[in-house]
């Protein structure tokens, strides 16, 4: 008797313990390791972060990493943005370089949002600008930087969309692969 009560003493102390949700994990549960900050020592001047690996749950964990992923998304999205206004303000100067008027740069810009092209459109015109730049000095013909902006726009949807008609890419493959 004295014998059993050992033995389930020890079973106890083998069991793990979820680190967020401090629920013992039976035996053969599935047992995650994660690094996550487990004490926050605030200082005079800044806090000092304590990291630790811990055991979770898989529901714990599940959890966590959702909410790690939810803020890198937000993160993503937040530098997606802010390259898509500096690439706005860049693609804008350089039609309103070119000597188009505000408005119409302003819609033409959108537009290429919207098209998904703008990164590469303002890749295209940049390089284009500058190489305009050396020859406008040669040159006096105005309309010809706004020719090359629209071939520039023109090709970049070409690259990303193609000449195919989408439908087609619907239509069954002859001979069947599967
Ligand atoms: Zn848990």
């Amino acid at each position: 008797m004295e014998d059993r009560a050992v033995e389930q003493k020890i079973v106890m102390m083998n069991l793990a313990q979820c680190w967020q949700c401090k629920q013992y994990l039976p035996p053969g549960a599935e047992i995650r390791s994660r690094q996550m900050m487990t004490s926050v020592l605030a200082g005079r001047r800044d806090h000092l972060k304590q990291y630790e690996l811990v055991s979770l749950c898989t529901a714990c964990d599940d959890a966590v990493a959702e909410k790690q992923k939810q803020e890198e998304d937000r993160t993503g999205q937040n530098m997606v943005w802010v390259g898509r206004i500096v690439g706005m303000l860049a693609v804008n100067r350089i039609f309103y370089h070119i000597g188009w008027p505000l408005p119409i740069a302003i819609i033409v810009t959108v537009g290429l949002l919207w098209y998904g092209i703008l990164g590469r459109s303002m890749l295209g015109l940049w390089i284009a600008e500058n190489t305009l730049e050396t020859s406008l000095e040669h040159t006096t013909a105005t309309g010809e930087p706004t020719l090359l902006a629209i071939v520039i726009i023109l090709a970049m949807l070409v690259t990303k969309y193609g000449w195919n008609e989408p439908q087609q890419e619907n239509l069954p493959a002859e001979g069947g692969s599967r």
